[in-house]
C-alpha cells in the first residue's frame, strides 16, 4: 500500500493551486455536466468496475453532484449528463465489460434517477471514455456542442467519475475544442474537485490480480485534477451559490444608501471578497460581480460584501462621500460550503 506520507510527497511534487472558490451568481450562463454517475462506476457491487465496498470519495462525489443538480434544476439552469453505456458485442479496451445496456449498470445512481425526467436535463449515452467524442452522432452533429450552443452556455461546471479518466478526457477535449472555436459560446471549463472521484485499486491488491494496474485513489484523483488544470481547466475546491445577481445586489446597496439620506454620488466601487479560511483566493463570481458594478456610475460609495463559509453573508456599504457611514443588509444566499 502507498503510505500517506508518500502520497503527500508526490502531491508536493505535483502541486497546483486548486483552492479556488466558484461562485455561481447567475452572472455567467452556467451549465452543469455530470460525467458517468452511473451504477456501474458508483454503486457497491454493481459490476466489474463498481466499488466493492462503500467508498468515501465516491459517496462525497455523489452527494455534491446531487446537491448541484438540484440547485440547477430548481433554477431551470441547464444540466447535461453523460451515461457510459455499452453493447455486449463491443468491448471497450482495456476495461472489462461494464455498463452493458440492460444490466442497470448504465443507469444513473438512485439519487440522480429523477434527472432522466427533468426538463432541464439532457442525458447522453456514450460508449466512449471521452464524452465529447462520444457525443458525435451518425450525422456528424455533436449532442454536447449543440447543447452548449442552444443554451448559450459560457461556463461548464464538471463533476463525476473518474477524475483521471472520463472526467479528464472530456475536460481536456472541451478546453481544446473551446480554444479551437468549436464550442460556442463556451469560455470557461471548471472542474469541481469535491464533485469528482476515481476508483481505488491499491498496489497490494493489484499485485494479486493478473494483468491489473494499480490505481491508488487519492493520488490518481489528485493527478487527474493536476493534469486538467495544466490543460487549461480551472479547479474549484469549494462552491457557493448566490441567489442574487450583481444587479440585484446593486439595487440593495442603492436602497441602503437612500435609506441613510445620502444624495446620489458619482461612482460606486464594489468589492466582493470571498474568504474561506485559511485561504482567501478569488473565485469566478466576485470578478464578474465587481466588473458589473464598476460599470454603473452614479453612486459614490464603497460597498463590500463579506461572505464567510457557512455564514449568512452581509453587504457592508461604506459611504465615503461626506461622513463615514456603514450599513449592513442581509443577502439571501444558499451555501453548501
Ligand atoms: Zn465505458
Amino acid at each position: 500500500m502507498v503510505s500517506p506520507q508518500i502520497i503527500d510527497m508526490l502531491k508536493d511534487e505535483l502541486p497546483f493551486d486548486g483552492d479556488e472558490e466558484l461562485v455561481l451568481s447567475g452572472e455567467l450562463k452556467v451549465g452543469l455536466v455530470l460525467v458517468d454517475i452511473v451504477n456501474g462506476f458508483c454503486t457497491v457491487g454493481a459490476g466489474n468496475l463498481a466499488p466493492t465496498e462503500p467508498n468515501k470519495q465516491i459517496s462525497l462525489m455523489i452527494e455534491e453532484s446531487v446537491k448541484l443538480a438540484k440547485v440547477f434544476s430548481e433554477r431551470n439552469w441547464p444540466i447535461f449528463a453523460f451515461l457510459d453505456t455499452h453493447y455486449p458485442d463491443k468491448p471497450e479496451s482495456p476495461y472489462p465489460p461494464h455498463c452493458i445496456i440492460g444490466s442497470g449498470e448504465e443507469n444513473l445512481v438512485p439519487a440522480l434517477e429523477w434527472l432522466e425526467k427533468d426538463p432541464n436535463a439532457t442525458c447522453k449515452r456514450k460508449d466512449c471514455i471521452n464524452g465529447l467524442i462520444g457525443s458525435i452522432n451518425e450525422d456528424g452533429s455533436n449532442t454536447f456542442i449543440n447543447w452548449v450552443e442552444a443554451k448559450k452556455i459560457q461556463l461548464i461546471l464538471v463533476v463525476g467519475i473518474c477524475t483521471d479518466i472520463c472526467v479528464l478526457d472530456f475536460v481536456s477535449t472541451a478546453v481544446s475544442a473551446r480554444n479551437h472555436g468549436l464550442v460556442h459560446p463556451l469560455e470557461e471549463v471548471v472542474v469541481y474537485s469535491q464533485g469528482c472521484a476515481t476508483y481505488d485499486l491499491p498496489v497490494h491488491v493489484a499485485r494479486t490480480m493478473k494483468g491489473a494496474v494499480a490505481h491508488p485513489q487519492e493520488l490518481m484523483h489528485h493527478i487527474g485534477l493536476y493534469i486538467a488544470k495544466g490543460r487549461g481547466a480551472r479547479i474549484a475546491w469549494r462552491k457557493t451559490i448566490m441567489n442574487l445577481s450583481s444587479r440585484e445586489i446593486y439595487v440593495e446597496i442603492q436602497k441602503a444608501i437612500c435609506s441613510l439620506g445620502m444624495s446620489a454620488p458619482a461612482r460606486i466601487v464594489m468589492r466582493v471578497s470571498m474568504r474561506t479560511a485559511p485561504s482567501k483566493r478569488k473565485g469566478l463570481g466576485p470578478r464578474s460581480v465587481m466588473n458589473d458594478i464598476q460599470l454603473v456610475k452614479g453612486i459614490q460609495s464603497i460597498a463590500r460584501i463579506n461572505i464567510k463559509a457557512g455564514q449568512t453573508p452581509t453587504v457592508l456599504a461604506t459611504v465615503v462621500s461626506g461622513n463615514l457611514v456603514t450599513y449592513y443588509r442581509e443577502l439571501r444566499k444558499t451555501s453548501f460550503t
